[in-house]
């Protein structure tokens, strides 16, 4: 479970990121919506640990990982990240790339490298190269990286944006199936009003570092909380 609570952070004075709070369960997907440079991808990174805020509290389970005294490292958070770039290693087979994301000395590390290419469907091709793969397949990889740790929480920043529309819809299916089935807390960053609807069970609408309204994706869409958020979603039908 993740918690959020009066997120801060300020570049040369100015608030990119006002106040945020949320709250996301095991097994649940939110979608943190808004348009380009509202703050989404500046929210991701202060939950990441790669960027920190000016104030704010986030507690992972209960634990805080960020406070007034505390800073937990970035790998000690059990948080996943999945970004647009995600890169694989070129030199790297794909059971290499997915066995890169569990610690050395892990139990079984063979045995659940192969129980995660299954669950994305990429056993067949455990020893190609990452050039060998269409994007789609790319994508299952970093996936199945991503999920090798058993992170609670995933951060996802437009992750399916490099792909193809037909592509997207598959992957993107695919991918949330997969997350949920782990019981994975995801906080998903779009900018796509249709991609939230489809994916979330909660949208948080974020305009300029705010969150302006959350909730199902069918409350918000039928109860836009004003004119802008209502135009948001107006190319919706
Ligand atoms: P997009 O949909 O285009 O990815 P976003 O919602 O992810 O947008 P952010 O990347 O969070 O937007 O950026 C929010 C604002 O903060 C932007 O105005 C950006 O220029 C500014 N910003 C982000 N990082 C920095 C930084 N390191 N220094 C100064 N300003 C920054
Ligand atoms: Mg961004």
């Amino acid at each position: 479970r993740l918690e959020i609570q009066g997120l801060m952070r300020r570049f040369g004075g100015r608030e990119v990121v006002s106040d945020v709070s949320l709250s996301i369960a095991a097994g649940q997907v939110s979608c943190l919506l808004g348009p380009s440079g509202c703050g989404k991808s500046t929210t991701l990174r202060l939950i990441a640990g790669v960027d920190m805020p000016d104030q704010g509290v986030i507690r992972v389970d209960g634990r805080p990982i960020v406070d007034a005294r505390t800073r937990v490292p970035p790998e000690e958070r059990g948080i996943g990240l999945m970004f647009q770039d995600f890169a694989l290693f070129p030199h790297l087979t794909v059971s290499q790339n997915v066995a890169f994301g569990l610690p050395r000395h892990a139990p079984d590390r063979q045995g659940r490298v192969a129980e995660l290419l299954e669950r994305v469907g990429m056993t067949r091709h455990a020893d190609k190269h990452p050039h060998e793969l269409s994007g789609g397949e790319q994508q299952r990889v970093a996936l199945a990286r991503a999920l090798a740790p058993r992170p609670g929480i995933m951060l996802m920043d437009e992750p399916f944006s490099g792909l193809d529309d037909r592509l997207r819809d598959d992957i993107r299916d695919e991918t949330l199936a997969v997350l949920k089935a782990e019981g994975t807390a995801v906080l998903l960053v779009t900018h796509e009003p249709s991609e939230a609807m489809r994916m979330a069970d909660e949208i948080l609408l974020m305009r300029d570092g705010r969150i302006v309204q959350s909730g199902a994706p069918y409350t918000i869409y039928n109860n836009p909380v004003d004119l802008r958020a209502a135009a948001f979603f107006s190319d919706l039908n």
